[in-house]
C-alpha cells in the first residue's frame, strides 16, 4: 500500500504538469491571442505525454488475464525486432540478431516478455541519435536464457545507473520514466534478473536472465 501510495503521488504529479500547461494554453487561446500553430503542437505533445503515462500505468494495474505458457524466447524476440525495425531504419540503426540454433524455452506471459524486449530495444534506439548497430544475442547459459541487448549509444554515467528503473526517472523530453520500472517488475515476476553494463562513449548492454524451462518439465508457479 505504501508503495502504491507513493506511485499514485508520483503519477498525479507527472500528469499535473502537462495538465497545467494545457490549461494555460487554452486560456491564451480563449483570450483571443493569435496562434501560429505552435500552441497546438505543444498541446498535442502534452496530451501525448499524459496518454503515454496512462497507458504505461494501465500495463501495471490492469487485472490482466495472465496466460502462462512455454515460449521460445527467440520467437518472441524475432517478432519484437520485426515490430521495431522500421523505427530503427528511420534512425539509421541496424538490428543484428544472433539467436543460435536451439529453442530457448521459458515459462511465462508472452505479451509481458515482449513488452520488456520492446522497452529495452526502444531505449537503445532512442539513445543512438547518430545511428549504428544494436546487437541482440541470445543463448542458454546453465539454467537460464541469457538475452543481451547491446547498443552503441552514449552510455550511462555511474551516478545515473542507480536511478534507472525508478519510477519517472527519465532524461528525455517526452519520456515517462516508466518503461524500465515496468520491465524490471515483469522480469522479477518471471524469476529473472536484469543487469545493465555501460561504458561512457561506447554504449550500454542490457542483460536479461530468465529461467530456462523445457516444456516437458513440471510447470513452476510464477507471479
Ligand atoms: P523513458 O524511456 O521514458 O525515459 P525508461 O524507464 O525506459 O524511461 O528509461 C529511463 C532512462 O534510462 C532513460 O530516460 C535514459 O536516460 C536511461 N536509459 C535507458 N536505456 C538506455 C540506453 N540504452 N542508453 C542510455 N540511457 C538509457
Ligand atoms: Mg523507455
Amino acid at each position: 500500500m505504501y508503495v502504491a501510495g507513493q506511485l499514485a503521488a508520483g503519477i498525479a504529479h507527472e500528469i499535473r504538469n502537462p495538465l497545467t500547461s494545457l490549461k494555460g494554453f487554452l486560456q491564451l487561446l480563449s483570450s483571443g491571442r493569435k496562434n501560429n500553430g505552435t500552441y497546438y503542437d505543444i498541446m498535442k505533445s502534452e496530451l501525448t505525454r499524459i496518454e503515454n503515462i496512462v497507458s504505461e500505468m494501465l500495463m501495471l494495474s490492469k487485472p490482466q488475464v495472465y496466460e502462462l505458457s512455454y515460449h521460445d524466447t527467440r520467437h518472441v524476440m524475432r517478432e519484437t525486432v520485426t515490430l521495431l525495425e522500421t523505427q530503427a531504419i528511420l534512425h539509421s540503426i541496424q538490428i543484428e540478431s544472433d539467436f543460435g540454433p536451439d529453442p530457448l524455452w521459458i515459462y511465462g506471459v508472452e505479451s509481458q516478455i515482449k513488452q520488456v524486449f520492446i522497452n529495452v530495444i526502444k531505449n537503445a534506439i532512442e539513445a543512438m541519435t547518430d545511428g549504428g548497430a544494436i546487437r541482440v544475442h541470445m543463448k542458454r547459459v546453465d539454467n537460464s536464457v541469457r538475452i543481451r541487448i547491446m547498443d552503441e549509444g552514449p552510455g550511462i554515467e555511474d551516478s545515473q545507473l542507480a536511478k534507472m528503473g525508478q519510477p519517472f526517472y527519465t532524461t528525455k523530453d517526452k519520456g515517462t520514466g516508466l518503461g524500465l520500472m515496468v520491465s524490471y517488475k515483469i522480469v522479477d515476476n518471471h524469476q529473472g534478473k536484469i543487469q545493465v553494463y555501460s561504458q561512457l562513449g561506447s554504449g550500454t548492454t542490457f542483460e536479461i536472465l530468465l529461467p530456462f524451462r523445457y516444456p516437458d518439465t513440471t510447470p513452476v508457479k510464477t507471479g
